[in-house]
């Protein structure tokens, strides 16, 4: 199964910390990659200088137009899941999601916003997700989402060619680094 985030409307300046927060949770918890609408060089250098780091290949692309990615997207084949409060809840939908992503090939598309999402997105996407309906964070959708679908599996994912990586420890701290 492939996961890619699509990140919209994130506001130069003001939603820099967070977008970057959405990146490094999608990289951490099993995404391939994170489509930001706007062009910040900033946050894909952040996330870029982690992956180097601690390893994997978690991809950034930005100025990515959302309408195209989403249209593209689908015409490939892939399914797309938009996190909102206005949606189904994550524990009616979740097993349906699962199925289709484990068929072979499935290719999973989860977009969360910042401000107001375009209605356009409602309708594009193959599932509205609420994760609660209550109002709260795309950071935690997306965290939440991301190990609902996966079974907690992506935890222990191993990230290829870290320059840096923990030695889990009860007490203290142990990093490997390697050159
Ligand atoms: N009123 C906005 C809306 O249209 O959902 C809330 C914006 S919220 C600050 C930013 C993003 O967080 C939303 O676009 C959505 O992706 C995510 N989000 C917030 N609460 C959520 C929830 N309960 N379930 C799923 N996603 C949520």
């Amino acid at each position: 199964m492939e996961i890619v985030v699509l990140r919209l409307g994130h506001r130069l300046e003001r939603d820099k910390r967070v977008t970057t927060h959405v990146g490094l949770v999608g990289r951490a918890l099993g995404a391939r990659g994170m489509l930001l609408t706007s062009e910040d060089k900033g946050v894909e250098r952040s996330i870029n200088r982690v992956t180097k780091q601690w390893g994997g290949d978690f991809f950034v692309q930005t100025g990515v137009r959302w309408s195209e990615a989403i249209k593209n997207w689908k015409q490939e084949g892939g399914k797309v899941c938009h996190m909102t409060m206005y949606g189904e809840n994550i524990l009616d939908v979740i097993d349906e999601v699962r199925e289709e992503a484990n068929k072979k090939n499935a290719r999973i598309m989860v977009v969360v916003g910042a401000e107001k999402v375009p209605y356009e997105v409602y309708e594009a996407a193959d599932w509205n997700i609420a994760v609660g309906n209550q109002p709260h964070s795309e950071i935690a959708a997306l965290a939440l989402f991301l190990d609902y679908l996966q079974q907690g599996k992506e935890l222990k994912t191993k990230f290829e060619h870290a320059e840096l990586e923990i030695v889990p420890k009860r007490k203290g701290k142990e990093v490997k680094i390697r050159e």
